[in-house]
Formats: structure tokens, sequence, C-alpha cells
């Protein structure tokens, strides 16, 4: 049936746009988080943004502020495992989008700080959880030499030797110890503050790195929880970075570190499927997150259309500039259902694949990109001063780009994926 309406009167409209109604609890949610962004995380982004990397995470910096403040807010998955999972998927969504679009770089931070804690809850580890409980953790996976490498799940992505480089850090697996040597690239997010890694390496279980298997030469791997403070571990200069600079990245180097084997959370058998699992998780992570970054940038740029005047009128008040502003909105509509699909495949479809979750962080980053590269225009020569806040965020989403997976290369593997697909009978019928 067609909803009949007498008038024509503004549509509903949310924080997050054309929502359906949002619960009393969602809303309660939603406007905590949204305080806790625009009080707390805007101004300190832009605080940490003109600072060092060394000064972001020095003792008294807004880093820590902004952190201890976040942990204050409980936004742990306890929180969301409260709700029927469709509503879970909406509080997530809103959650990470107002993060986002308080601070991506904080955001950022702030997500991957509970990573470990959440494997370890994930696959029930009570030690594990208590050693990473209240603590600030970080995602090690690429290195020097494995950037785009180490997101690969597939032996024909690798096509120049036909088989996956070691890269730069390793395990040597015993029965009941792990020795590990080697350093993680300087793009760890929290790399340079993490007291706790959820680390990814190659794995020598006694009998080399590679092992033959159904689908080719394989590396063999190792998943593990890994406490920073151990006898070995050494960081890198915190890296100096064009955007995302409240979000602390460095290496982490490794010289015979021995780490109990009970640490481990995935060994070989397990562990490309641990790997998918935590990357389908980050992915969908930044499709929220960056959604936010976006609505930060248009909602800039359409205050600003109503305050400068050029041609006998307001910006807004010209067709062309509302053209502009409406491609804006379109986009930022486009990106945020991408984002809360994707997160709803991750959470409930029985069988989720990181290169579904990718896909989703192309999109979303692409359209954030277009949405800022246009508010920027819209703000002439002030969009480039640093006085205006656009200039930032055009940083922050640019960089995201290639965080969590360099957008070409994810966008390949969603090609070799749907040939995959094709071959296993889908759209056959
Ligand atoms: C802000 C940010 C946060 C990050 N956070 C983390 C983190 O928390 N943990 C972590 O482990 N890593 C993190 N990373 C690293 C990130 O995952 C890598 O930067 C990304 O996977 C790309 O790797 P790379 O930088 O080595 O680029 P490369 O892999 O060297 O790619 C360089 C260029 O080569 C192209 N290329 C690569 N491989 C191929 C190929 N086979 N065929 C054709 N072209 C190719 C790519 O398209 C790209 O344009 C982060 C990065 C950024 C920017």
């Amino acid at each position: 049936m067609i909803r009949l309406k007498k008038n024509v009167e503004l549509p509903s409209i949310w924080p997050t746009g054309f929502e359906t109604p949002l619960s009393e609890e969602e809303r309660a949610i939603q406007g905590t988080v949204h305080r806790f962004a625009r009080d707390v995380l805007r101004p300190l982004g832009r605080e940490l943004d003109r600072m060092t990397p060394e000064d972001v995470i020095a003792p008294g910096s807004p880093y820590w502020t902004a952190m201890f403040e976040a942990a204050k807010l409980g936004l742990d998955p306890q929180l969301i495992a409260q709700f029927p999972p469709e509503m879970g998927v909406r509080i997530e969504s809103i959650i990470g989008e107002e993060l986002g679009w308080g601070d991506a770089g904080l955001a950022c931070s702030i997500g991957v700080a509970g990573a470990p804690l959440m494997m370890a809850q994930s696959v029930g580890n009570q030690e594990l959880i208590d050693m990473c409980m209240g603590k600030i953790g970080c995602w090690a996976s690429t290195q020097p030499d494995r950037g785009s490498d180490a997101v690969t799940f597939y032996r024909e992505e690798i096509i120049a030797h036909g088989k996956q480089p070691v890269g730069n850090i390793t395990a040597k697996v015993g029965a009941d110890e792990i020795v590990i040597n080697g350093q993680y690239s300087s793009w760890v997010s929290n790399g340079s503050v993490a007291q706790v890694a959820l680390a990814y390496m190659a794995a020598d279980y006694g009998d080399g790195f590679y092992r033959s298997g159904e689908n080719g030469t394989q590396t063999n791997g190792i998943a593990l929880i890994v406490p920073l403070d151990l006898p070995g571990i050494s960081r890198g200069k915190p890296l100096d970075k064009i955007g995302q600079r409240a979000l602390p990245q460095g290496e982490i180097f490794f010289d015979n570190v021995k780490v109990p084997k009970r640490f481990a959370i995935a060994l070989n058998d397990e562990f490309l499927g641990n790997l998918a699992s935590m990357w389908s998780h980050a992915g969908v992570g930044m499709c929220q997150a960056f959604t936010g970054a976006a609505r930060a940038a248009f909602e800039l740029a359409l205050a600003y259309c109503h305050e400068r005047k050029q041609g006998g009128g307001f910006l807004i008040e010209h067709q062309m500039t509302q053209l502009r502003v409406g491609e804006m909105l379109r986009r930022l509509e486009m990106a945020r259902a991408v984002a809360r699909r994707s997160l709803a495949f991750a959470r409930m479809s029985p069988q989720t694949h990181p290169y579904a979750s990718a896909q989703a962080k192309v999109s979303v980053t692409e359209e954030a990109m277009k949405i800022v590269h246009e508010a920027f225009q819209l703000f002439g020569g002030n969009g480039t001063t640093r006085e205006y806040p656009i200039e930032k965020i055009f940083r922050d989403i640019r960089s995201a780009l290639i965080e969590d997976g360099e957008n070409y290369i994810l966008t390949a593997r969603l090609g070799g994926l749907a040939s995959q697909l094709y071959q296993n009978g889908w759209t056959k019928e």
C-alpha cells in the first residue's frame, strides 16, 4: 500500500541521516557517544593533529585523556550483545560512526585497542582475557616486506614465485614455548603505545615455513597474544604521517622473545581462518568510522554554504551548490547503507569472508574521499588553511584508502572471489 500524506513536510531525519525511528535505547547510546565525540574526541583530535608523533605518546598528552575517557564509556562487545542482532548491528554502526565523526584517528585507536581482548574473549581463554583486560592493544600483521601480501588467503594471489614470502617476523614453535624474531611494519596502529598485541606471523613447527596442501605450497602461520613488556621487545620511532595523526603507529621489534605456547590462539590449521575472522572484523569497523568522518566533512560544508556569500547570496542559494551538497548527501547515505549491510553480514551471516567486508571498506572510503574532496572544494581557499578543520579530515580520510588493505588490491581480491563463487555454481541458475 502507498503511505499517503496530506502535506509535504520535511522528512524524519537523524544525526545518522534518513533512519527508521531509533528506539529509546538507541537514542540514548547515540546521544552519549555523540557528546563524547563532540566534547572529547574532536577537540583532542585537533590538538593531537598538530603535535609531533613523539609528543602524541608522551606522558600527559591529550591522547591518554582520550583513551581514558573512552574506556569509561564501556563501549565493549558485551554492551552490543544485550540487544537482538539487528538492533545490535544498528547500535554498533551508530557508535562507530559517532566516534569517526569525532576524530577518525582516535576512533581507529579506540577500536583496535580492544582487539586482543576481543580475540581472547572469542576463544574463551580466561588467562588471556585477564592479561588483556584494561590494556591498550594493537593488531600486528603487516611487515616491511609484507604489506598487501599479508592479506592474501589464496595461493593464486601470489603469482611471482607461487608462494607467500615468509616475511620479516617469524616464530619457532616448540613443545611449550614460542620464540619470536623480527619486526612488524611501522604501520601497526597503536604500535608505539600498545601493552598487548594480537600478533600474526609465519611459523616453523619443526619442518620449515612451508607445507604442501591441496591448494599448493602454503606458509605455516601462528596467531598469538603477546604481552609487549616481555624481554627482547622494543619499539621504533612513532611514525610521522599526513593523516590520522592522533593514531600512534610504529614498528615493534622482537629479539628472541620467548612466549608460552598457551598464549597461542590459532596454530597452523586454524591460522588463516583466524586471520580472516579478525580482518572481517576490522574491515567493518573501518566502514562505520569513515562513514562518520565523511559525515563530519559533509556537515562542515553544509554549514559553510549557509555562511559564505558569493554571487550576491549565500553559496547554498545557488543551484550549482545545491547540486554539490546533494551529491555529498547522496554519497553519504550510500556509504552508510554499505557500512551497515557489511556489518550485518559480518555479524549475522553463517559464513563471513574478509573480502566481503573489504569490498565495503573500499566503497565506503572511496565515497568518503569524494565527499571530503567536495567539502574541501566548497571551502575555497579557506579549505586549504589549517584554521579550518576540513583539511584535517581530508588527510584523515586519504589514509583510509590504504589502511586495512590498499583499495585496488582489495577490489582485485573481490574479483578473484567472484570467480571462485562462479566456479562454485553462483549465478549459473
Ligand atoms: C592508517 C593506517 C593504519 C594501519 N594499521 C595497521 C594495523 O593496525 N596493523 C597492521 O598490521 N597494519 C596496518 N596498516 C598497514 C596496512 O595494512 C598496509 O599499509 C596495507 O596493507 C598496504 O601495504 P603496504 O603499505 O606495504 O603497500 P604495498 O603492499 O607495498 O602496496 C604498494 C602499492 O603496490 C600495489 N601492489 C601491492 N601488491 C600488488 C600486487 N600483487 N600486484 C599489483 N600491485 C600490487 C598496491 O596496490 C599499492 O598501490 C595500516 C596502514 C595505514 C595507512
